[in-house]
């Protein structure tokens, strides 16, 4: 059952119940990399909105108690530094560059949007929608002793 996962050595850093929660949320390798994260997150007793539709960038995954945004981005249309599922199309290459290099803007300016807002804003890119991004971003949720936010906001 969990014979792909005999590396999985870092016991101390992960209690056994995140470490399954990882490891249920990889199995299913077919689904999108959001559901992957949403149902990691979700089996750790995370409670969060999807798409907040009236904020900035629209982030995936809205946690208001945590004050945190996480946004799961597609390493070429946001255009990952130094990932090798971002390379340039070989084709039409100034329209390429133009549109992906608009994204990357945007994404910046929504990113400074909603800190000035108030919010933490982690991304998580597809490729470490695995156990090692799954932990670390875990890791950085866990590390957050903000407050609750404050009431009224959803
Ligand atoms: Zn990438």
């Amino acid at each position: 059952m969990s014979s792909g996962f005999g590396h999985f050595a870092v016991a101390d850093v992960f209690d056994r119940t995140k470490r399954s929660a990882v490891m249920a949320a990889i199995k299913g390798k077919d689904t999108k990399p959001e559901l992957t994260v949403r149902r990691f997150l979700h089996s750790l007793g995370y409670r969060f909105r999807l798409h907040g539709s009236e904020m900035p960038g629209r982030p995936d995954i809205v946690l208001p108690r945590l004050r945190t945004v996480i946004f799961v981005h597609g390493c070429f249309w946001h255009q990952h530094r130094d990932c090798r599922f971002a390379v340039m199309p070989k084709t039409n290459v100034s329209f390429w560059s133009k549109k992906l290099e608009a994204n990357s803007a945007r994404d910046a300016r929504n990113s400074a949007r909603l800190r000035r807002l108030g919010w933490r804003v982690l991304t998580i890119w597809e490729c470490h929608v695995g156990e090692k991004g799954l932990r670390q971003l875990a890791r950085k949720l866990a590390g957050n002793s903000v407050a609750a936010a404050p009431a009224g906001v959803r």
